[in-house]
């Protein structure tokens, strides 16, 4: 990993404040700062990698991690009627923050999305 240290690391390290709803030995998981549903959840590797693709490519093991806490951060916060799981990769998709993760979108009806 070769790019600059990115503003996760500094969450991960609690050198930067988050609202922390749920962490494990690999995963830690927050609230977003400009959330875009009723609920919107980051799920981050605790380890950096660039984007979901380099991640599932190094440690297949640590994606299913942090889908695992997903999973886990719906049902804390009771998202029973579904939820959505994002990985924004590249510059197309948006992605801002090239230290990998997975948004958690529920607690409403969420509309289509694409263009
Ligand atoms: O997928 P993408 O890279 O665009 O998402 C980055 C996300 O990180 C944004 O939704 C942004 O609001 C969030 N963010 C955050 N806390 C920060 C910086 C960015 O929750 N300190």
């Amino acid at each position: 990993m070769s790019d600059a240290e990115t503003l996760f690391e500094k969450i991960i390290a609690r050198e930067l404040p988050a609202d922390i709803v749920h962490e494990t030995d690999t995963t830690l998981a927050f609230r977003d700062i400009n959330p875009q549903a009723s609920t919107h959840v980051l799920v981050v590797p605790k380890t950096r990698y660039r984007d979901v693709a380099e991640l599932a490519a190094a440690d297949p093991q640590l994606l299913a991690d942090v889908v695992a806490t997903a999973a886990r951060v719906a049902e804390l916060e009771g998202l029973d009627d579904g939820y959505r799981v994002v990985f924004n990769t590249g510059a197309d998709a948006g992605q801002t923050v090239f230290h990998v993760h997975a948004h958690v979108l529920g607690g409403e009806q969420l509309g289509f999305f694409g263009r």
